[in-house]
């Protein structure tokens, strides 16, 4: 069954999102990275799903870089061939990467890891609600990955994406918190 609140907002906001400028994404990036590793949410976590940034999503290269000098585990998504299936990979490093399904960057050499073991996840997303919701692309990759799962949820996003409300479905993830540029949202 189509969503057509979601499908028309998708529409709107990877649009706004396409219109940002190199330096516009290079500077809240920069703030939102600052954020987010010292939360204390965060400090205390450490497997820690990440997302290799495409389509203006705020980059978040140097938390990875942060998290991996720290010895901390890092999983991205990566799509598997043969299983036409999205699972959570290690990624040990940021060299050695692909390009996989939709352009998005992934390891070589794909480990993957249980989603069960996975204590934080920080997430991209074309609109989050200030409740917690959040719009993906249409794919519901995220909403599979995190399944039942109980891991500690961020949503990463750029200000104007934070929205009031939207129509969503059960089986849409809500995330603990949103972090933007200039706001910190506990949803
Ligand atoms: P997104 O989360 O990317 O915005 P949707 O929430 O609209 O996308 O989900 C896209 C599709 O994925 C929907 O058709 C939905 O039925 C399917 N889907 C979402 N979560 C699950 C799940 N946990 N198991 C099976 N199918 C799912
Ligand atoms: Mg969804």
């Amino acid at each position: 069954m189509t969503n057509s609140d979601k499908t028309r907002l998708r529409a709107i906001y990877l649009k706004k999102r396409l219109l940002l400028t190199p330096d516009e994404i290079r500077q809240k990036s920069r703030q939102i990275s600052e954020k987010i590793p010292h939360l204390e949410q965060v400090e205390n976590k450490n497997a820690i799903a990440c997302y290799l940034a495409v389509n203006n999503e705020p980059n978040i290269q140097n938390i990875i870089t942060y998290f991996l000098e720290a010895g901390r585990t890092v999983v991205i998504p990566a799509f598997f061939e043969k299983l036409k299936q999205y699972k959570f990979v290690t990624l040990s490093s940021l060299n050695n990467l692909e390009i996989g399904q939709y352009q998005i960057p992934q390891p070589l050499k794909l480990l993957p890891v249980d989603s069960i073991k996975i204590e934080l996840a920080l997430l991209p997303g074309l609109a989050f609600s200030e409740g917690g919701l959040r719009l993906g692309y249409g794919k519901g990759v995220y909403d599979r990955l995190l399944a039942n799962s109980s891991t500690f949820k961020i949503g990463v996003c750029y200000d104007f994406q934070i929205i009031n409300h939207f129509k969503s479905e059960p089986h849409d993830i809500k995330v603990d918190f949103i972090v933007s540029e200039n706001r910190i949202i506990k949803t």
